[in-house]
């Protein structure tokens, strides 16, 4: 099957690591649902892949992933324009950090919520097509600190290790119809997420990345395009790392 018959849904594709897969996967061919809480910011994406008096290749769609019915809209919407969908990035995610003792309940439940529960709602829209056409690929987003921990982070981690164990799960569950589930997990990626980190820390973290550098959205992508391609049928339940060395 060739990029241009696929069909992928990015949830927050709005900016970061979403928007840069959304870029690569549609500069590969494929046609791109790009789908987050920012239409504005969704639509100049979708002006930046859009070709005038060609058919349309990128549809922004508003979904808030915390929010079950408005991922059944967005995915219905989804395939009333392109039909189906090929490929799933699990990527929209938050983080509300504190040290657990003194965690809110709601800081705990939003995070969960958004990282975690979204992208097993999102899977259950997603495969009962893909079972149907016997392929399909699901990629989750999750993190270096799923494997590694983080203090002040337990809600992030805790939803981040929950997703390694959904894939593995779903995995095995769909593996005979040959749809495939994997994880990427990125490390310390510049983006507005890792913007708001103080100086110091940064150069802190930046001591035990031994590639020497932050990585970039498109570091992350590029595993994203790897395991959405044909090359990649035979991984399944997989965790890739995209950290530059930081948890060996
Ligand atoms: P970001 O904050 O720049 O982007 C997050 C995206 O998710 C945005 O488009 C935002 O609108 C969307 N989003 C958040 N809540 C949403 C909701 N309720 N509904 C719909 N969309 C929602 O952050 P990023 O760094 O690009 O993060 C992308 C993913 O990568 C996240 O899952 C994050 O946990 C993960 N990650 C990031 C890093 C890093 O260093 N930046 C490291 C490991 C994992």
């Amino acid at each position: 099957m060739s990029w241009d018959d696929k069909i992928a849904f990015v949830t927050g594709a709005s900016q970061g690591i979403g928007r840069a897969c959304a870029l690569l996967l549609a500069e590969a061919g494929a046609r791109v649902v790009v789908a987050s809480r920012n239409l504005d910011k969704l639509q100049s994406l979708a002006g930046e892949i859009n070709k005038e008096n060609e058919p349309v290749r990128a549809l922004p769609l508003a979904l808030d992933v915390s929010r079950e019915d408005s991922i059944k809209e967005a995915f219905q919407k989804a395939v009333e324009q392109f039909g189906k969908i090929d490929i799933l990035v699990n990527n929209a995610g938050i983080a509300r950090d504190g040290l657990v003792m003194r965690m809110k309940r709601q800081a705990w439940d939003e995070v969960l919520e958004t990282n975690l529960t979204a992208a097993y709602h999102c899977i259950q829209q997603v495969l009962p097509g893909m079972l149907r056409r016997r392929q399909g690929r699901i990629i989750n987003i999750t993190s270096v600190v799923a494997q590694m921990g983080n203090a002040g982070q337990a809600n992030y981690v805790a939803s981040k290790a929950g997703l390694i164990g959904l894939t593995r799960a779903v995995a095995q569950e769909v593996a005979s119809r040959k749809i495939t589930v994997n994880a990427v997990a990125p490390g310390f990626i510049e983006t507005a997420m890792t913007d708001a980190i103080n100086p110091e820390v940064r150069d802190k973290l930046l001591s035990r990345i031994p590639l020497g550098r932050l990585g970039q959205g498109l570091d992350v992508a590029h595993a994203v395009k790897f395991l959405a391609s044909d090359e990649a049928a035979y991984i399944t339940g997989h965790v890739l790392n995209v950290n530059g060395g930081m948890y060996l």
